[in-house]
């Protein structure tokens, strides 16, 4: 018997249906990131809108805005005290653009269509915002209905404080939202454990439901390079022209690197193998214990699944350099002495910034590497939470709970969430949103992607689950 299930199930229905609308309103107010100049202050009407809700349910929420239109907002349920740190419900209230003319509907119109809700941060990640405020109010009306003031009383039950945290700046690497409120504002971050996006939804692989839960992120060292070449007439070549050098540059750096398989990957690996068909285990296992080598591992991830997994999978077994930005010439007949290229790089836990850089060198190699001026543009630390311990066991036995057919199993994520900003206090950060989706469902493309959603259903199922989790925790 789960504490959700003691619930009545006319009360969820009801908690669900609020859940949904809570979920469209935060849809309509775009929260841009960048802020577009038609429409600069959206995360702090986001974090305005939450505050007057939260407001309405008797707490004392705190809006900040280190810089002008980039609200974050918190709010803080009392336990008993006798349970230790609090428990973290983060998330981030910004988006990523989203260009209508792609879209089956408005990005920003919240339709509810096929028992879907459309609109950019449906899943990322105003989905989990609203679950988690779903849970807030189910706590706060326990405190209410047992004659309790939700803002200064402890909730019952609650032996460990609940911070509700909802950051701005989280899609441009978290400067003025998380980064900004671990330096100034801790208290709304400090905890034995959070919960937060990328994580706890199904994927469906031959036929079996798997919960990756996000343990660990890869960080990242996104360079600038410099080339020089030698400025020139277009109507005789020369060989160090800059545009042809920075073409030679990006193919030797776009070209896959070695695999490394880190402690959390061979986890996820044995424990992927261990739920799928023999064929496929096989691979797994052999990726696992190291045996294949970079070309053959890659081969035989392509034959393994659909490509959206394939392209993750790759990058999660090793350091990864993409060039995104080329820039050369300023006109057809003058042949370039400049070209500046920029390369995405994303490191596994285990490598640090200067053995990231010695591998860009190496790839540009001793002929190119003198025409080159390497700048790191940013650093961010990759993280690594316990496989392990009191909150994964929760949550692994939670799913279980409501899903006696997952198989949770840790995972890293290729990209940085607002994981680096608590990694920074030393708060164990999990990926867990708990959805159940359709085993059709491409969810790793509704990310940034078009017509982003998320199922009615999903969110139904993934409610009670997140309310165990908090219960469970701070119980
Ligand atoms: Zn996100």
């Amino acid at each position: 018997m789960t504490p959700a299930a003691a619930i009545p199930a006319t009360t969820w229905a009801i908690a669900h249906e609020a859940l949904v609308a809570t979920l469209r309103d935060l849809i309509r107010i775009p929260s841009i990131n960048p802020p577009p100049a038609e429409a600069p202050d959206g995360e702090t009407r986001v974090a305005r809108y939450l505050a007057e809700r939260l407001t309405a349910l008797g707490l004392r929420p705190e809006v900040v805005e280190p810089v002008p239109g980039r609200g974050s907002v918190h709010a803080r349920l009392r336990g008993d005290g006798t349970g230790g740190e609090p428990f973290l419900l983060l998330s981030h209230l910004d988006v990523v653009p989203a260009s209508a003319d792609r879209w089956s509907h408005d990005p920003f119109a919240a339709d509810v269509a096929d028992g879907y809700v459309y609109g950019r941060g449906a899943v990322d990640m105003k989905g989990m915002i609203a679950l988690e405020l779903g849970v807030i109010e189910r706590l706060v009306e326990e405190a209410r209905a047992a004659g309790l003031d939700p803002a200064t009383d402890p909730i019952p039950g609650l032996r460990r404080d609940v911070l509700f945290t909802c950051t701005a700046d989280e899609e441009a690497g978290s400067i003025d939202g998380a980064r900004w409120i671990a330096a100034h504002r801790p208290d709304w971050l400090q905890a034995a454990g959070a919960v937060n996006e990328c994580g706890g939804v199904s994927v469906t692989v031959g036929g079996r439901r798997l919960y990756p839960i996000q343990v660990a992120e890869k960080g990242f060292a996104p360079y600038r390079i410099h080339i020089t070449g030698t400025w020139g007439h277009g109507s005789m070549p020369r060989a160090d022209n800059a545009a042809v050098l920075a073409a030679r540059a990006i193919e030797r750096l776009a070209a896959p690197g070695a695999i490394r398989i880190t402690p959390v990957m061979t986890r996820f690996l044995e424990a992927a193998a261990d739920a799928l068909p023999r064929e496929a285990a096989t691979v797994l296992r052999r990726i696992a214990a190291g045996e294949l080598d970079a070309a053959s591992a890659d081969v035989a991830i392509d034959g393994l699944c659909d490509p959206m997994y394939a392209r993750a999978l790759r990058a999660l077994i090793r350091d990864t350099i993409s060039p995104d930005i080329v820039h050369a010439g300023v006109k057809y007949n003058v042949i370039p002495g400049d070209a500046t290229i920029e390369v995405d790089c994303r490191v596994l836990p285990g490598t640090t910034e200067p053995q990231m850089r010695a591998e860009v060198e190496r790839r540009l190699g001793p002929d190119l590497l003198p025409a080159c001026e390497i700048e790191l543009l940013v650093w961010g630390e990759p993280v690594e939470s316990p496989a392990h311990g009191p909150l994964w066991d929760i949550l692994v036995a939670t799913l279980l709970d409501h899903d006696p057919d997952a198989i949770p199993l840790p995972v890293m994520v290729p990209f940085a969430t607002d994981a680096k900003a608590t990694a920074t206090l030393g708060v164990p950060t999990y990926g867990f949103s708990p959805l159940r989706l359709d085993p059709d469902e491409r969810f790793l493309e509704r990310f940034h992607g078009v017509d982003e959603r998320v199922s009615l259903e999903a969110l139904r199922f993934g409610l009670p689950i997140l309310y165990d989790v908090v219960r469970r925790f701070c119980g």
